[in-house]
């Protein structure tokens, strides 16, 4: 998930870069001040510690870690943590950036951060795993907690690291602490609907974009990279409401079929073979393929920098939905703007999941628990009056979405920022 090798201005273009290129866009749309231009880019606090950890065979070994809480102006530092061979600080820098405009683009009383452990977790056991997490819990212990700042599950984290992660910092608190982390597993704490969210999010702003581009839902195909959490969920709740999803890929490579591809069998097939490639019917082609079939919704689902300047001119879609974090690079924009093509960008299209991570934490605070059409409700609610809200800005200044996007976030934290003042 975090490959960023491939991509225009090839490797020298780190994440960071991208963030700050997107933020500067909509700074220059609203005349924001170099002072809080400075103020708003820096992150707030980097915390890189040692996790040392004893492997299956007696050896230990020394992970390096990171959490960064970039901005606290409107709330506690939020944002998942990555277990990942290719984790940098830049990256965590980055991620914990978009945290702090995702949460703000959803008027959700959060701060941004993000965290990692640059490890290969495909090459662990679960006992090493479990050793490594708890450590990592341990070492984080001092800048994290309820009201401080609240890590989620990220690439290559699930509930299970969740729920050893609340257990641990609960243990060194000597009391169970169910709101320290989110994307807990329901029966140690967690919301129903969250494993759905970041898709059920996804395909709501999707809704509304289609509304606007005069795209009838039960006639559009849809095409999606990524066939994951993201991804396959999406796939069942685009299909739900009468699309046709005619291209999917995973890391394997991608399948394509005019008539569609049915969600329930094709997620069944992955489950069995591993991958999407092979599925009957369906014809063979490369994982980045999929970007560029015909198709009126694209829904990028995998990999950060996915779409660069080479694939860009190539996209038919004319609404393209980021499930996932960054996969559209500043010239691959560019190229979506000069052709109209609606971009409903990462900060908006994937804020579902931070969302019902929100509501969890809700459900945690007053040890209160909603029902699934109650989370359902809420994140409609909250999704479709956020993408509305950045539609009207986009008019307003006559600018993409995206940058509007960033327009409405930074505007609320620029709000917060000089209601609090600076100490001393
Ligand atoms: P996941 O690990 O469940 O799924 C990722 C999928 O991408 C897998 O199917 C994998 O095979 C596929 N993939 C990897 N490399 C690929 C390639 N080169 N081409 C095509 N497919 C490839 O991850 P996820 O949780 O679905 O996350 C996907 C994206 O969505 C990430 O960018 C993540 O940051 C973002 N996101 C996820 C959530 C969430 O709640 N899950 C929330 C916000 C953002």
């Amino acid at each position: 998930m975090s490959d960023f090798s491939a991509g225009d201005a090839g490797a020298s273009l780190q994440p960071l870069d991208i963030a700050w290129a997107q933020f500067d866009r909509a700074a220059d749309v609203i005349g924001l001040s170099d002072d809080m231009r400075a103020v708003l880019k820096k992150p707030k606090r980097t915390l890189a510690v040692s996790v040392p950890t004893r492997m299956d065979d007696g050896s230990i070994t020394v992970f390096d870690g990171f959490r960064v809480q970039h901005n606290l102006a409107r709330g506690p530092a939020k944002g998942g943590l990555r277990f990942h061979p290719g984790v940098t600080l830049n990256e965590v820098q980055a991620l914990a950036f978009w945290m702090t405009w995702k949460c703000a683009v959803v008027n959700i009383p959060y701060g941004g951060g993000k965290g990692g452990v640059i490890c290969n977790p495909k090459s662990m056991s679960q006992g090493e795993l479990e050793r490594m997490t708890r450590r990592f819990a341990t070492e984080l212990a001092p800048i994290i907690g309820p009201d401080k700042d609240i890590p989620a599950p990220d690439v290559y984290t699930n509930s299970q690291t969740m729920a050893w992660f609340m257990d641990t910092y609960s243990t060194l608190q000597g009391a169970t602490t169910m709101g320290v982390v989110t994307g807990k597993p329901i029966s140690a704490g967690g919301s129903l609907g969250r494993n759905e969210a970041t898709a059920r999010g996804c395909v709501f702003t999707i809704r509304e974009a289609a509304k606007i581009k005069g795209i009838d839902l039960n006639t559009a195909t849809v095409s999606i990279q990524g066939y994951g959490n993201a991804g396959s969920i999406a796939h069942t709740l685009i299909a739900e409401m009468g699309a046709k999803v005619v291209a999917v890929s995973d890391s394997r490579g991608g399948i394509y079929s005019p008539d569609g591809l049915h969600a329930e069998a094709l997620q069944n097939f992955k489950r069995e073979t591993g991958s999407v490639v092979g599925f009957p019917n369906t014809e063979a082609m490369g994982s980045a393929d999929v970007l560029t079939v015909p198709c009126d919704i694209l829904i990028p689902a995998a990999l950060e920098k996915s779409i660069d300047e080479r694939n860009a001119p190539n996209v038919q879609a004319r609404i393209i939905a980021e499930a996932a974090n960054g996969p559209t690079t500043p010239r691959a924009d560019a190229n979506f703007r000069e052709r109209n093509i609606m971009v409903i960008p990462d900060i908006l299209a994937n804020a579902g999941g931070v969302t019902v991570s929100y509501f969890e934490w809700v459900q945690n605070l007053q040890s209160f628990y909603w029902d699934e059409d109650t989370v359902n409700q809420n994140l409609e609610r909250i999704m479709t009056t956020s993408f509305n809200e950045v539609y009207e800005t986009s008019q307003r200044y006559e600018i993409d979405m995206r940058t509007a996007a960033y327009v409405r976030a930074i505007e609320r934290v620029v709000e917060s920022t000089e209601l609090r003042g600076m100490f001393p």
